[in-house]
Formats: C-alpha cells, structure tokens, sequence
C-alpha cells in the first residue's frame, strides 16, 4: 500500500514539474525580449549562399515601386507562407487564424513600407489581391500578374517574405530578377539584407516574372519576439520599413557609388559578394 501511494506521489510530483517547467518556459519565450534597433541583430543571419552578381545597373529617379505581401494570393494548403517558429514549435496561437503568420507580417510590413516610402518621396505602392486564395498563378489578379505587369512597363517589383525557422530556411536576403540585369536598388537592399544567387531553386515563380523577392529574416528567435510583442511591435515593424526605404534611396540617388569605373576603393566590394 506504501509502495502504491508513494508511485502515485512520485508521478504525481513528476507531471507537477513538467507542467510547472512548460509554463516557465513558456513564461520565458514571451518576456524574454531583446529588443534593438540594430538591423542585422533583429534581423538574423543573411543567407551565406555563394552569389556572384552586382547590381550596377542604373535606374530613373522616380522609378515606380510596387510593394506585394508574399502569400497574399496563395492561402491554400500549399505555398501558405511559414506559420513561424512561435506556432509551430512553442504551440502558441496564430495571429490571425485565417492566415499564415508570415502573410500577418507581410502585410504589415508592406503598408508601413509604402507610407514610409511616400513620406520620403518614393513613387511607391502596393497591391493586394483580397482574394486570400487564388488557385491559377496566372490570373491576372494574383500578385505575379500584377506584379509582372508593373515590372514590364519599367516598374520595379518586389515580393516581402519572412523565411521559415531553423533549418528550414535559409535567412535573410533579397532575390533578384531571374532575366534582368540586377540595378543599383538590388545591389542597395542586398548590402543591407543580403543576397541569394539568381538561380536559387531554379529560378523562383516570382524572379522568372522579374519580381525580386525580399526574405526580410526567419520568422523565430528575437524578430519573431519583438514583433509579437505589442511593446516593441510598432518599433519593430517601423524600423524594417525604414531600412528598406533608406535601401531604396541609396539606390536610386547613390548611382555613382556603384558604378565600376569610379576609384577602386569607392567600388570595393566585401569578398563575400563577389
Ligand atoms: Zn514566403
């Protein structure tokens, strides 16, 4: 009897403890916050796959941007965008249940870039489709279609992600168009993001439109945190825009730091670029 009562103890102690240590850990994930302003801190590593392109191409000064959410079109089983480090392996609720959590962000990030982008003189928009699930990746409301249309007439189109956590992605970076020489917009955003090889797997739907592609960071660790978090939400979120605005500008007014022919050292290049 002894015997019995003191098992029944030890496992009642035991699941005492394992929910007691769960509900720490938990406690810990949300309150632990480092929050920063320093980009490449919030934003993780960028992707260290090997890339050879530069982007020297010039571009026009009021060079019309168009702002697309990746995943704005494609919430079906597949190509849903990632739920995020905080719903698939801490268990936490989603931010909106309709949509993936990359989408959340995305469009997020897409309407404090355009307001951003506007205010410090951008020709810059952005278009969402509405329609959450749209199954033919050519009709023409989709964002590829959009997009390839803007791209088409002169335009410069980029598609913003949050890559998957752990292992399962592959960080931060921008992807540039698959038949188009990469401009100096590319090569900006990419000194400040990070850059993937043009043909990184085979060619994307979004590159072979002329849609580059930004993977502002893996959705987990402290980016994820900061942006859940509504104290440093709106900081979060403001900072990435203004990043990217400052990127877009560099690029388009800072044309000579990138031209070949100027002073070797005005043109030096980290050699994880070349
Ligand atoms: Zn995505």
């Amino acid at each position: 009897m002894f015997f019995v009562k003191s098992r029944f103890l030890n496992i009642f102690y035991l699941s005492l403890f394992c929910t007691f240590s769960y509900a720490l850990s938990q406690l810990n994930f949300i309150s632990n916050l480092n929050y920063t302003n320093n980009l490449e801190l919030l934003i993780g590593k960028g992707s260290n796959l090997p890339s050879s392109w530069i982007g020297t191409k010039e571009v026009n000064k009021d060079i019309p941007i168009l702002i697309l959410a990746g995943h704005a079109d494609s919430q079906g089983l597949a190509g849903s965008g990632t739920s995020g480090e905080s719903v698939d392996k801490f268990g936490l609720d989603p931010m909106d249940p309709e949509i993936s959590d990359e989408l959340f962000w995305n469009l997020k990030l897409q309407e404090s870039i355009v307001k951003i982008g506007k205010k410090r003189g951008l020709n810059i928009r952005s278009y969402d489709p509405g329609i959450r699930n749209i199954d033919d990746a050519n009709d023409p409301k989709t964002n590829w279609s959009v997009g390839k249309k803007f791209a088409q007439t002169g335009g410069y189109a980029i598609e913003i992600h949050f890559d998957s956590y752990g292992h399962y992605g592959v960080g931060a970076g921008l992807i540039p168009p698959f038949f188009e020489q990469p401009n100096t917009i590319d090569e900006s955003i990419a000194r400040k993001f990070g850059r993937f090889p043009i043909s990184f797997r085979g060619g994307l739907g979004a590159p072979r439109r002329q849609i580059r592609i930004l993977e502002i960071g893996k959705l987990e660790g402290s980016l994820e945190k900061n942006l859940r978090n509504l104290k440093t939400r709106q900081k979060t979120i403001k900072l990435i825009s203004n990043e990217l605005v400052k990127a877009f500008l560099h690029g388009i007014h800072s044309n000579a730091l990138f031209n070949p022919t100027l002073d070797v050292v005005d043109t030096f290049l980290p050699a994880k670029y070349l």
